[in-house]
């Protein structure tokens, strides 16, 4: 066996949290901010109010979207209400961490939900590395149950903001996606044409509108 080496005393007897610490390259603020709710709770619109103010603030922002979710336009992240700003398509997890330049002070992320598990890991890698990491998604599925991996995402943020749309039903306030054609899988990327804002009262899980199919 090989004696120790008296110049890495120090290091090997160092209490674990100072050898572990993140390099904390972008300041001291890293964070992960969730903002969730049902479709039409004016997520994307909170996204890109806290992402146009970051740049007031001359931060250096990049936001981002999953590919799978091109409804308005492929390289723009777009409200209901026709707000929009610049987003880079990234097909997973893995991708959206090589695309964050160094510098970058803000990550935007648009509909997480349809991000692998690998979303929550490269969530906390960039915020331990200094920098605020904002997340839009649902935080629930056409059938009301949690929608992965935004729970998680939810469990590690440091900070998480519930949005509500209005209930198309009775004019409450919505928190669930309504359905409104009938097709059984998870992912179904539309807007007012399948889905509707309903509060937990007139939420209907698989009803779908006669005559349609
Ligand atoms: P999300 O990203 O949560 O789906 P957006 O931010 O894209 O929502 O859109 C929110 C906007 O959707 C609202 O400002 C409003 O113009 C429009 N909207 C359409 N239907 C509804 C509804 N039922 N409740 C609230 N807003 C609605
Ligand atoms: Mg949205
Ligand atoms: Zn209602």
């Amino acid at each position: 066996m090989n004696p120790r080496d008296p110049a890495l005393d120090g290091e090997l007897d160092a209490p674990r949290s100072t050898q572990s610490l993140p390099s904390q390259a972008h300041g001291p603020g890293g964070r992960i901010e969730v903002v969730c709710g049902s479709m039409f709770s004016g997520k994307t619109e909170e996204l890109i109010r806290r992402v146009k103010r970051a740049l007031y603030g001359r931060q250096k922002v990049q936001a981002f979207k999953p590919r799978i979710d091109d409804r308005y336009d492929p390289t723009q992240i777009v409200s209901h209400g026709a707000i929009a700003i610049e987003a880079v398509p990234v097909a997973n997890s893995e991708s959206l961490m090589r695309r964050v330049e160094d510098g970058t002070q803000v990550v935007a992320i648009d509909e997480a939900q349809f991000f692998d598990r690998g979303i929550v890991e490269v969530c906390n890698e960039l915020a331990n590395q200094g920098r605020r990491v904002i997340l839009a998604g649902l935080d629930q599925d056409y059938l009301g149950r949690p929608f992965p991996p935004m729970p998680d995402l939810m469990a590690i943020a440091e900070e998480v903001t519930k949005v509500r749309a209005v209930c198309t039903v009775c004019g409450g306030a919505a928190s669930r996606s309504q359905r409104i054609i009938h097709e059984g899988s998870t992912v179904l990327v539309g807007g007012s044409d399948c889905y509707e804002a309903r509060c937990r009262t007139c939420f209907r899980p698989r009803e779908v509108r006669a005559g349609e199919s």
